[in-house]
């Protein structure tokens, strides 16, 4: 017979362990999440040292929470499904946008290791806080930018291709410029839709051919810029 491995035993240094992988077990698992790697990403890196009090003793729960200057932190499933969909291996470059608190960025840089992540945020508290949280952290494959993200990577210097892209703020359209920056062959997981309700997209490119997936419908704060929405 089939057995699950058990989940390892909390390390009595990390008190939130247990928590994370409750939250692992009945929110990611129990709502069919199945790749190991992600699993285990989202089991180690400690999603209460992105938040705040009074937020922080909410950190396993199973909702977005507010970060700063209005915007959110994800909720641990919706992460999980869009790293899921992105399918992340050790060495790819991925670019990210909406670094936020930089949890997700976080779980990114794990899978990727020692591939290099490209993380871009437009609002300047987040951005510094995510580069505090990540290095809190020891994570060292990360690249950060302050932003507009909708106008892909800034630096024009080379010819710019990204084998993962992944956008966690709501789209109005696919930018035309992230979609340039797709390797071929490449995945990319973004919310696109209406400013208070969007559908998760998983695109495949192939060649001049983007080939569309519809994954589930979702809530995102909304993607502002140039090719995006024009405010908050
Ligand atoms: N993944 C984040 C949450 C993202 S919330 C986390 O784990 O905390 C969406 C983020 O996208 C917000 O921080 C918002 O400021 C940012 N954002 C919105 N439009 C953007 C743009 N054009 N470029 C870069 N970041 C953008």
């Amino acid at each position: 017979m089939h057995k699950d491995p058990l989940p390892p035993a909390p390390p009595t240094d990390d008190p939130s362990h247990l928590a994370r992988d409750l939250m692992v077990l009945h929110q990611l698992r129990g709502r069919g999440i199945k790749d190991a790697h992600v699993l285990a990403a989202m089991s180690h890196i400690p999603r209460e040292l992105f938040l705040r009090e009074p937020q922080r003793r909410h950190a396993y729960e199973d909702s977005a929470l507010p970060s700063l200057s209005g915007q959110t932190i994800s909720q641990p499933y919706m992460v999980a499904a869009m790293t899921e969909a992105l399918a992340v291996s050790p060495g790819h470059q991925v670019l990210e946008i909406g670094t936020g608190t930089g949890y997700q960025t976080a779980i990114l840089a794990e899978l990727a290791n020692p591939g290099l992540v490209c993380t871009i945020e437009c609002l300047p508290e987040l951005h510094a806080l995510a580069q505090q949280n990540l290095s809190a952290l020891g994570l060292q494959n990360v690249r950060f930018a302050f932003a507009d993200g909708s106008q892909g990577w800034p630096d024009q210097s080379a010819t710019l291709e990204f084998e993962r892209i992944l956008i966690t703020a709501g789209a109005p359209q696919v930018p035309a410029t992230l979609r340039r920056q797709l390797r071929d062959g490449g995945i990319m997981v973004v919310p696109v839709g209406a400013r208070d309700s969007q559908v998760l997209l998983r695109i495949e490119r192939r060649g001049n051919r983007y080939l569309e997936l519809e994954l589930m419908e979702c809530r995102f704060v909304p993607l502002v810029g140039a090719e995006a929405w024009k405010q908050h």
